[in-house]
């Protein structure tokens, strides 16, 4: 079964039809209701959504492993593993493209995430921020559209979800303010947990429609 992006409700869905709960938090940015249009939460697998581009969390060696990796590998074929072969590898926080081969999206950015260190929480935020602004700049490079996010270094690698999350998505709002080629962004996350974590925190960095005051009759009753 596939997903494509035009299935999945947008930020400016969710906030419409309640689906994101209201944040205390003060917004970092400000509204943006084309912003809101051009950003997915969803959760799901990510070996069957059919977009542009779908971003892997892979390891130094771009050969596969467990996790997304392993899921996403399995379900491209043995050709993908082939073109990896060709790449050389690649550092923490670089980002690599192949062909997609049996999988319903286009292509794949393979990026590799830090292995968390708490000893080195600087050169991990900088190391994840390059993994989500690396493969957003080849998304654009490959003629933008749709990109399919996993949460990357927040499986084996350890990454703290909240903080791996305000990373992923601060990297985005700063990005698609600068460019119009990337049409949607799509974290896909594989659990409630996830989904909950970047439902709570996305509101700062994508802040909904300010309320409209009550009617009224809403006012008065
Ligand atoms: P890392 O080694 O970078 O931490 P993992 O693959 O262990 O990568 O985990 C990254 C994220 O991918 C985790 O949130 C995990 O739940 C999620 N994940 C695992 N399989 C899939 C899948 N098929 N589709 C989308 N996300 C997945």
């Amino acid at each position: 079964m596939t997903t494509s992006p035009s299935d999945i409700p947008t930020l400016a869905d969710l906030y419409e039809s309640k689906a994101i709960p209201q944040s205390d938090e003060q917004p970092k940015y400000r509204y943006d209701e084309a912003l809101n249009k051009r950003v997915s939460i969803w959760r799901g697998d990510i070996t069957e959504l059919e977009s542009d581009m779908i971003v892997n969390a892979a390891n130094s060696s771009l050969l596969g492993g467990g996790g997304v990796d392993g899921a996403i590998h399995r379900a491209a074929g043995p050709e993908l593993f082939e073109e990896c072969e060709g790449l050389g590898g690649a550092k923490t926080g670089e980002t690599k493209v192949t062909g997609a081969y049996e999988l319903p999206s286009k292509l794949i950015a393979h990026t590799v995430g830090p292995i968390y260190s708490s000893s080195k929480k600087d050169q991990c935020a900088a190391q994840l921020r390059s993994c989500y602004s690396t493969s957003l700049e080849l998304c654009k490079k490959h003629g933008g559209g749709s990109i399919g996010f996993s949460s990357i270094s927040t499986g084996v690698y350890g990454y703290p979800i909240q903080a791996a999350t305000e990373i992923a998505i601060e990297t985005t709002r700063t990005s698609l303010e600068a460019d119009q080629s990337i049409s949607r962004v799509i974290y896909v996350v594989f659990s409630q947990r996830d989904e909950d974590v970047y439902k709570s925190i996305i509101p700062r960095f994508f802040p909904p429609p300010p309320s409209s005051p009550p009617s009224y009759e809403e006012a008065t009753s």
